[in-house]
């Protein structure tokens, strides 16, 4: 809370009394402190793949480039490295322009049937790679009025975490439904999910798995390419839509990702 005392005369001799002004920063400063966290998160997501490439050059230089077999490696990692940044660095622009509501959102009918096929080939070969098969449960009748570039960021997001977190031979399910009934007959959601038969989210971490850069396991998202930034991106275009995200998870046996749109009629 900042108070302000103002004192105030009717002429100068002539006290009038004072105003006294409360100001509730509370906002503004968790506003602040947000913003120099997040400032804080990303250098250090960025440092880390500048230090790997800057440290495998430099041995490279010092003499390593002569052997041919370290070479090759040091600049394999070199270029996976820079190729982790660009993608840190797409992501990062991508959310701070969501973030600050910067993007327009262009709504046009969508028929989920078609659009899911559509987006679901597009990770085929992604699931083919793993073995993992990709099953659909669409409802044929349900339309919804959205922005349909984002809406296929949503739903590529959260298919490419379902094949990266589910181990050979596991399956991912897309499922589209009309939810919520009105009396004429209409519907007022639409809710779609993603749900894997993968390794699951530990119970202490769902709170925070649509934090930026949060990952349960490191190790393991950045072997699998994540920057930890896909979920707060999805997250914050559910919301765009006024629409909501909510993840049940069982370890061992797999995720469910749930999203309710609304139908506008
Ligand atoms: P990442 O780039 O690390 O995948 P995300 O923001 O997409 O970042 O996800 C955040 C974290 O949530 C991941 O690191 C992972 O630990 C967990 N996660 C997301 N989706 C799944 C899933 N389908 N199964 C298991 N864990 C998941």
């Amino acid at each position: 809370l900042e108070i302000n005392l103002v004192p105030m005369y009717h002429s100068e001799e002539e006290w009038a009394g004072i105003v006294i002004v409360l100001h509730d920063i509370s906002a503004i400063r968790r506003l602040e402190r947000m913003r120099s966290e997040f400032v804080a998160n990303v250098s250090h997501e960025l440092k880390t793949p500048i230090a790997a490439v800057k440290g495998f050059a430099e041995t490279l230089l010092a003499g390593a480039v002569k052997d041919e077999e370290t070479a090759n490696s040091f600049l394999q990692i070199i270029y996976d490295e820079s190729d982790r940044l660009n993608r840190l660095i797409v992501d990062i622009l991508e959310l701070s322009k969501i973030e600050s509501k910067r993007i327009p959102l262009y709504f046009s009918p969508i028929h989920m049937d078609m659009f899911v096929r559509k987006t679901v080939e597009v990770m085929r070969t992604e699931a083919a790679k793993k073995q993992v098969k990709i099953d659909m449960q669409v409802d044929e009748t349900v339309y919804l009025e959205a922005d349909e570039d984002r809406l296929r960021q949503i739903l590529i997001n959260l298919l490419a975490n379902g094949i990266s977190y589910t181990p050979e031979g596991g399956k991912v399910t897309v499922l589209v439904e009309p939810a919520d009934p009105t009396p004429e007959g209409d519907y007022e959601h639409v809710r779609i999910i993603i749900e894997d038969t993968g390794i699951g989210i530990p119970k202490k971490d769902l709170p925070r798995i649509f934090e930026r850069f949060y990952r349960v396991d490191k190790a393991r998202s950045r072997s699998s390419g994540g920057t930890g930034l896909g979920l707060s991106i999805v997250k914050h275009l559910v919301e765009l839509h006024r629409g909501t995200i909510r993840v049940e998870s069982g370890l061992g046996v797999g995720s469910k990702f749930i999203i309710e749109l609304p139908v506008i009629h």
